[in-house]
């Protein structure tokens, strides 16, 4: 038994079988018994690489075995992996998430480990330093000279950084070693990211951001609580949630960020480097793997203080986590969509309870949700309220007002209306910037056949193709699928007779460049600046003063801090409108407060313009009036009447198929069994709203249930017994968002 457990305690030891059960890092229900050779030794939460089928996977040993198979029929474990064993707090997030999501344990497992490298033993590196004794330097010729003057100060470096320092070949280096010029040591490679300082002041708070910061820090140590750090945008919520980051640096536990990738911009980094000192460690999908693998082992050693990350961050294995931050809280990025699908920001309030650690969700517009959590309709409290009510310089909210698209309609195939280039043209005329908001890439989003009316479809989607004019393409914004546009209609034959209709931002650069062919514009969305290298380039012409305007996506509406931009203008106010989903209200007047949020920063008040056909929608009325809490308490109010979530509970059964009769078979299996429980509606099954999608049919069932139901416990009960056709799949969606 080599590797004795690391802690002594009794539920550890218990798993010092030669049997134990293992939960692999693979989507696949149940977890299995393994043998545990002689040579190795396991406990409870250690990782093991174990056989399945002809694959190695990782895994990891939850207890002894159950016994359910003969022994005869075991494998052994192949190894145990050269990391620290994982805390029960993690283990038990594992669990509940499981369990919560209705997803296998084996798929939780598996975003866990996601990161291979982690699990690899310690590559080891030369380091190269001065020996005690140097001989005279006028005995060397000038390359070793320039050696001895980069080792003069007695630091140790990796071969790599003397030969780039003192510009010789790593040959030159290999010499000096071998006539006792240098002495070498083998030492890990892996070394920890150095810790954020909590020493180094901060700004000046402001006397609302003391109180918050304060109230906020207190929290520190102190056991599980959720704050709502609701905030209007420029009112400093990152300073204040930045000094309860310092708290707990100083009580010396871990912090755990939580960012919608599309937020993690240089600004961010740089005030967080600005006031700890350090780069922050990051994780998301642009880390490579090295750096994840630093993170993660050190995130498990205790050794890595901070982190800020996407969604993924949350499966970390935190040793000692004392704080979690859900920064811009009510994105929707931060719920995911594929595979196991889950809404981080209620998982993160999950791990939170079970590392007993403070967790704090900061936004400017927060989701109903967690509104209602806080409080606010009246209801119990379960969240703690934290509100900053103005912005820190003064600067006063942007004037939002509607441009009423039926009395000042654009001209036919334009679409900025006559009031909104008025305004466009002040600002140009002043030197300030303009900001047009569309949240749609590409040039047009349908095109169509002059003659017969045939539009350009996806063939794997119930989709339209949308039109790429920058990159000469088509393209389907569901699965991805690319073809060349075609002039001639692939129905009727017709020659170039198709036809580009609805605006995209490239068609709306046309009219800009049309309407302003003197001013400087730039159209930022994903096509354009595709890379966080690409957008902070972006950012620095446009805060340089390069661009008049800006023509963009939602990629435009985020923490963006631009000064001289004093107009936004929303060309299609009640495109988030349509399409009826759950979340359509309350999602449009997070965005459009965000991007007119945007404009008049400083000093000069800025004027948001949002153009549209139903200026009495309530989304714009409360938009208009600056009545946010008018908002979410009427929307709060019709979801209560309506029996939706956040007051009911909601969960999607999404059955897909190749072949339509496979999936009509898999909709009869569950119909035929489908829950009949009092305070639990089912409805469906349906086809998907979107029915064919990447090359799939879909259908869907919705559950309804009380708060009170465990809808989970119903959910599990009714799918154990059906078995679906083969290539039938079948996903949960608890609590969904997209009903596509
Ligand atoms: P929010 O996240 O609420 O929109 P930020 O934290 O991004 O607000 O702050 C908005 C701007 O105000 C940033 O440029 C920030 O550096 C600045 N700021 C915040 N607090 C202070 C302060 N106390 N003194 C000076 N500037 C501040
Ligand atoms: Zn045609
Ligand atoms: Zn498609």
């Amino acid at each position: 038994m080599s590797l004795p457990s690391s802690e002594s305690s009794s539920p550890k030891e218990a798993a010092r079988h030669d049997r134990v059960l293992v939960v692999l890092a693979t989507p696949v229900s149940g977890c299995f018994d393994y043998l545990v050779p002689p040579h190795l030794s396991v406990v409870i939460g250690s990782v093991v690489v174990a056989p399945f089928g002809n694959r190695r996977l990782p895994g990891i040993v939850l207890g002894p075995g159950t016994g359910d198979v003969a022994v005869e029929k075991l494998r052994y474990l192949e190894e145990v992996a050269a990391v620290a064993t994982l805390p029960d707090t993690l283990l038990l997030f594992m669990k509940r998430f499981a369990n919560w999501t209705v997803s296998p344990l084996g798929a939780v497992a598996k975003m866990i480990l996601s990161q291979p490298s982690a699990l690899a033993p310690p590559a080891m590196q030369k380091q190269f330093f001065m020996p005690q004794i140097a001989p005279p330097e006028k005995r060397l010729t000038a390359a070793r000279q320039r050696v001895y003057a980069v080792m003069a100060d007695h630091v140790r470096r990796c071969a790599g950084d003397i030969s780039a320092a003192a510009n010789v070949s790593q040959a030159v280096i290999t010499g000096m070693v071998a006539q006792g010029l240098l002495d070498v040591e083998h030492v890990v490679a892996d070394q920890p990211p150095p810790t954020p300082r909590h020493d180094l002041p901060g700004l000046v708070l402001t006397a609302t951001q003391t109180t918050a910061a304060r109230d906020l820090s207190a929290m520190i140590g102190q056991g599980f609580s959720t704050t709502l750090l609701d905030g209007v945008t420029g009112s400093g919520k990152t300073e204040v949630y930045f000094e309860a980051v310092k708290a707990a640096l100083q009580a010396g536990q871990q912090i755990l960020i939580l960012l919608p990738e599309i937020a993690l911009s240089a600004g961010w980094r740089n005030r967080f480097a600005a006031r700890f000192g350090v780069v922050p460690v990051e994780w998301h999908s642009d880390v490579s793997a090295a750096q994840k693998r630093r993170a993660w082992r050190f995130a498990l050693d205790g050794k890595l203080s901070v982190v800020v990350g996407a969604r993924s961050a949350l499966f970390l294995p935190f040793k000692n986590l004392g704080l979690i931050i859900v920064d811009e809280e009510h994105e929707h990025a931060f719920k995911q969509e594929e595979q196991v699908i889950y809404q981080a920001r209620d998982m993160a309030v999950l791990r939170a309870r079970i590392e007993a650690c403070p967790i704090i969700l900061a936004s400017a517009t927060p989701s109903l949700e967690s509104w209602v959590n806080a409080g606010a309709t009246g209801g119990p409290a379960r969240y703690r309220h934290v509100v900053l009510s103005d912005r820190v310089h003064g600067a006063s909210l942007p004037q939002i007002k509607a441009i009423d698209l039926r009395k000042t309609p654009p001209e036919r195939g334009r679409w900025l209306a006559p009031p909104l280039v008025e305004a466009i043209a002040k600002r140009l005329q002043h030197g300030e910037q303009s900001l047009l908001f569309l949240n749609r890439r590409g040039y047009a989003p349908l095109t169509l056949c002059g003659a017969c009316g045939a539009k350009v479809t996806c063939p794997h989607c119930d989709s339209w193709m949308v039109a790429h004019r920058l990159a000469g393409r088509m393209r389907c914004h569901h699965c991805g699928h690319e073809t060349r546009p075609q002039r001639n209609c692939g129905q009727c034959g017709e020659s170039d007779s198709m036809q580009a209709c609805g605006p995209g931002v490239e068609r709306l650069a046309e009219e800009v460049l049309w309407r302003f062919p003197e001013a400087r514009f730039a159209v930022l969305s994903s096509d354009t600046v595709g890379t966080p290298k690409a957008a902070q380039n972006f950012i620095e012409s446009v805060q340089a003063g390069d661009v008049d305007i800006i023509v963009g996506t939602q990629m435009a509406a985020k923490g963006h801090h631009f000064p001289n931009l004093t107009l936004v203008g929303v060309v299609d106010a009640d495109l988030g409108l349509a399409g009826g989903d759950l979340r359509a209200g309350e999602r449009t007047f997070q965005m459009l407060s965000q991007v007119a949020g945007r404009a008049g920063r400083e000093s000069r008040t800025g004027e948001a313009l949002l153009q549209t056909l139903d200026p009495e929608n309530p989304v714009l009325t409360s938009l208009l009036s600056g009545d946010r809490d008018q908002f979410l308490a009427t929307e709060a109010a019709a979801r209560a009447h309506a029996g939706m979530p956040p007051f009911a509970q909601l969960a999607a059964v999404i059955l897909s198929a190749p072949e339509d009769t496979k999936l009509h078979e898999a909709m009869r299996l569950l119909a035929a069994s489908r829950p009949v429980f009092d305070n639990v509606d089912c409805f469906g099954p349906a086809m998907a709203p979107l029915a064919y999608l990447k090359g799939r049919h879909r259908a869907r069932f919705l559950l309804r249930a009380e708060k009170t139901i465990d809808l989970q416990h119903i959910l599990r009960g009714w799918l154990a017994n059906v078995k679906l056709p083969a290539q039938v799949r079948l996903h949960i969606d608890i609590d969904p968002y997209s009903f596509l």
